[in-house]
């Protein structure tokens, strides 16, 4: 084997073993053939080998594991990396019924930083670390030589990128221009997806299955769909029967895509948008007798950082309690959480605080958290980030 560069690292936390990332403070030695966005030898204080890691001393995040052993980081082992992942997805079409699916889930995948979406015929990739560009070419091929590959489009337009020192970037990688509109199915729903401009990579993949669940409950109901994006949830829950299903967004751009998904299932005439914020909405209308069968909240993260937890629960207490209060009697709640640092049980404390203002008993149905092909690891919490509860509200 070539000479490859190294890392020494001081002496660890036990719970950080196992980790795919190694911070900053955690460094010991670099090498001085090391250049950032190198692929180096880690090795423990004590000098016994760790793994292979991507480095990048102008991140906090310094070094991403690739692998647990030594071996040869080529075109290869990327190759074969990427195509093991997309393999474990082969079973998931079918299961859930969807031309829409994650393919490439970062850290969580063995392949750091690096996030690829499919929608239908289109790829949508996002490269979060540094140490990635060297084997773009290699990513892009490997992705352009599936079967049902017409476009691979680059959405690396995150802040993330400059905590590693990149540009944002995006744009066609291989393949044909995207259609302005890409249209993908999920069950029986049919959903029209922005790539160049949409949210995320262009769609909520990780809610499917939530959206599905929701949906179970909708027969007959009223519905309100808050923070709709592009009505995802509303979709789903028309076909499944709703009476009527109002979809409120702070983004006219959403609505109007939201819109359009509702003409295309046919359930247009169900359908009401509200432009405007969510919080003056559930505020107003907690308070009308006005009652609503089922109320769907799916808020952006509210917090991003440790420290602004207290701030976060908050907000969610003052939606949540708000949209007790609009439920009838024995009425659905679907509320939700993607925030990273508040996990299941903290946001279940704050549903019993809610509650217990909004005087109202809830009982919850179910609990979930992002689809399987989000994986998660349990030795990276961060790999955790969304909750979904289902409660009845008497
Ligand atoms: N439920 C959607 C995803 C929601 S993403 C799905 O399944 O696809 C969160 C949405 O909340 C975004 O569309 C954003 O425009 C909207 N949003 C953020 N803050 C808001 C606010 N205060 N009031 C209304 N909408 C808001």
């Amino acid at each position: 084997m070539a000479t490859i560069p190294w890392v020494g690292l001081r002496p660890q936390r036990p719970e950080r073993l196992g980790h795919p990332w190694v911070f900053a403070g955690e460094i010991g030695e670099v090498s001085r053939d090391a250049s950032d966005g190198d692929i180096v030898r880690v090795s423990d204080s004590r000098g016994r080998l760790l793994g292979m890691a991507l480095l990048n001393t102008q991140s906090k995040i310094t070094l991403r594991y690739l692998s647990w052993f030594e071996q040869d980081i080529d075109a290869d082992w990327w190759t074969n990396q990427l195509m093991t992942a997309i393999d474990r997805r082969r079973r998931l079409p079918e299961a859930d019924r969807t031309d829409a699916i994650r393919l490439i889930n970062g850290e969580a995948d063995g392949l750091p930083g690096l996030i690829v979406d499919r929608y239908a015929g289109v790829l949508v990739v996002q490269m979060l670390a540094l140490g990635l560009e060297p084997w773009r070419e290699v990513i892009v091929e490997t992705l352009a030589g599936l079967e049902y590959a017409e476009s691979i489009w680059e959405r690396s337009d995150v802040h993330v990128r400059e905590l590693e020192g990149l540009e944002q970037r995006t744009g066609l990688m291989a393949g044909v221009e995207p259609p302005a509109l890409v249209e993908v199915f999920e069950r029986r729903a049919r959903l029209l997806v922005d790539v160049r401009e949409g949210q995320k990579t262009g769609m909520f993949v990780d809610q499917r299955r939530n959206r599905m669940a929701a949906a179970a409950y909708a027969n007959d109901c009223r519905v309100l769909n808050c923070f709709s994006y592009s009505g995802g949830f509303a979709v789903h829950a028309a076909l499944a029967g709703a009476r009527e299903v109002i979809n409120v967004d702070s983004s006219g751009a959403a609505l109007e895509l939201a819109a359009r998904n509702m003409a295309l299932n046919g359930v247009a005439d169900r359908h009401r948008a509200m432009e405007t914020n969510c919080f003056d909405l559930l505020r107003e209308w907690s308070d009308s007798d006005d009652r609503l069968d089922l109320v769907i909240l799916d808020p952006p993260a509210f917090t991003k950082s440790r420290a602004t937890i207290p701030g976060a629960l908050r907000g969610y207490k003052e939606i949540n309690l708000r949209a007790m209060r609009l439920l009838r009697r024995n009425g659905i709640l679907v509320t939700c959480s993607c925030s990273q640092h508040i996990d299941d049980q903290t946001f279940r404390g704050m549903l019993v605080d809610a509650a217990f203002d909004a005087r109202r008993e809830i009982r919850i149905l179910e609990q979930h958290g992002q689809g399987p092909d989000h994986p998660q690891l349990p030795r990276a919490p961060e790999t955790r980030y969304l909750t979904c509860v289902i409660a009845e509200i008497e």
